[in-house]
């Protein structure tokens, strides 16, 4: 059965209303409903509707997925410039400062864990948007590397940086590896089939290699009480809701041995935490606007909800 989802409509960096010229459908493997009968990708189980729209739960384990789970070729709808100018973020290449700051904490962790021993050792980040993180890291590795969906975002990093981006997912993409580092932030929660992609992860990585990852907690306590409110809740882009036993669980299957799972804080301007919560999520683009002209927009926040999580995996 299919399900259509309406995109939002940008103007100027403010989400309009959701347009119907552009959207994208998803399909459920099962014909009774959105969410009934999809296998899960963690354990097999299968999914009923969850007590928040939208959602479904794996009646075995508890994963959470979208009932409306986008098809791969409607990535390029999804992330084009858009994404990171109005879907997504108010306006990415703006938040660079504060995007950076949780980058120097992921690339703090990975040097830690590698025991400072970089300088022969190569790195390949999925889904590496404007390039910032791959920028970073480069100066503590021997190479580093990268692959973005959106060919816009790829673009920007070559161009800016002089990046080896190439442009496509995990999947398909012929990848140059053994990797002894491979990272991913944010992006498990947007693939509809993550089981496949850390399979490919996992062939693509070094015998012992490190798996870095960071996604939003549905199992933490400020996600369970703000319920459907719950701000990282994110259609269509957000399709994988983890909590620390699903995502151990998921790794653990696909050859993965999980070091630790760590509450993570990402800092954000307060400009783009306004634009997520009033203009995303509530819909009131009009009220973000009138609130963007206050000052100290520019403000980095840290976010003390411990609703995102930091995973740190070696490969089994
Ligand atoms: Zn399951």
């Amino acid at each position: 059965m299919d399900y259509t989802v309406f995109i939002q409509e940008r103007k100027g960096g403010l989400v309009i209303k959701p347009n119907k010229n552009k959207s994208i459908s998803g399909k459920t493997e099962n014909p009774q409903g959105p969410g009934k009968g999809d296998v899960c990708p963690v354990c097999g189980g299968y999914f009923a509707a969850s007590c928040i729209r939208g959602l479904s739960t794996c009646q075995t384990c508890g994963f959470v997925m979208a009932s409306v789970r986008p098809q791969p070729e409607q990535a390029a709808v999804l992330y084009g410039e858009d994404y990171f100018h109005g879907d997504g973020y108010a306006d990415y290449a703006a938040e660079r400062p504060a995007l950076n700051f949780n980058f120097k904490e992921h690339l703090k962790r990975i040097l830690r864990e590698m025991g400072n021993a970089t300088g022969q050792k190569t790195l390949f980040e999925a889904g590496c948007g404007f390039g910032y993180f791959l920028e970073l890291s480069r100066g503590f590795f021997k190479e580093v590397s990268g692959c973005e969906l959106s060919p816009f975002a790829a673009g920007r990093a070559r161009k800016a940086f002089g990046l080896n981006v190439q442009e496509g997912d995990v999947l398909t993409l012929p990848l140059s590896g053994p990797y002894d580092v491979m990272c991913m932030w944010d992006v498990l929660p947007s693939l509809a089939e993550p089981d496949k992609v850390l399979a490919r992860v996992a062939e693509a990585l070094a015998p012992g290699g490190i798996l870095a990852l960071t996604m939003p907690n549905i199992g933490s306590r400020f996600a369970r009480i703000s319920g459907r409110f719950w701000p990282l809740i994110h259609f269509p882009w957000r399709v994988g809701y983890y909590s620390p036993e699903t995502i151990t669980k998921l790794l653990e299957k696909s050859g993965f041995r999980v070091v630790y799972v760590r509450p993570f804080h990402k800092t954000r301007s307060l400009r783009e935490i306004l634009y997520q919560l009033v203009a995303l999520k509530f819909r009131r683009p009009d009220w973000f606007h009138a609130l963007e002209r206050l000052p100290f927009m520019k403000v980095l926040v840290p976010m003390g909800f411990a609703d995102e999580m930091f995973i740190m995996a070696h490969k089994a």
